[in-house]
């Protein structure tokens, strides 16, 4: 064995096996003995970023201005298989259902109101 061979090896933490130095998972245990490369986790991690980008912006819009469209679309995001976008998807739906109720609250404050002022008998 030389020695160029001996630097390019290393031993695997689960089996002790002399694996190649740049191995991820070790070819006789299946154990990883390193983690995944950074580059691998990045790119991806932005391009998902990017991808809901428009509908989370949208969903904030509809969430606001039409509660059931921002309902639609926070359930949407809510659905996909990302994390941001489920995180987004869940604070429309807090949005949404806290706006709802809001406009419940003021819906029958105002029906109220209406009653009482067009019927002189409403007391109750
Ligand atoms: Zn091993």
């Amino acid at each position: 064995m030389d020695d160029d061979n001996v630097k390019e090896t290393k031993y695997c933490i689960n089996c002790g096996e002399i694996i190649d130095k740049r191995a991820e998972i070790c070819p006789k245990c299946g154990v990883r003995v390193a983690p995944p490369p950074m580059q691998y986790i990045q790119p991806q991690n932005n391009s998902d970023n990017s991808e809901y980008n428009t509908m989370i912006i949208l969903g904030y819009i509809f969430t606001f201005i039409f509660g059931i469209v921002g309902l639609i679309i926070s359930i949407y995001l809510l659905t996909r298989d990302n994390d941001r976008a489920k995180k987004h998807g869940l604070i429309m739906i807090i949005i949404s259902v806290i706006f709802t109720l809001i406009w419940i609250f003021f819906a029958s404050i105002m029906f109220g109101a209406f009653a009482i002022a067009s019927n002189p008998y409403y007391y109750y």
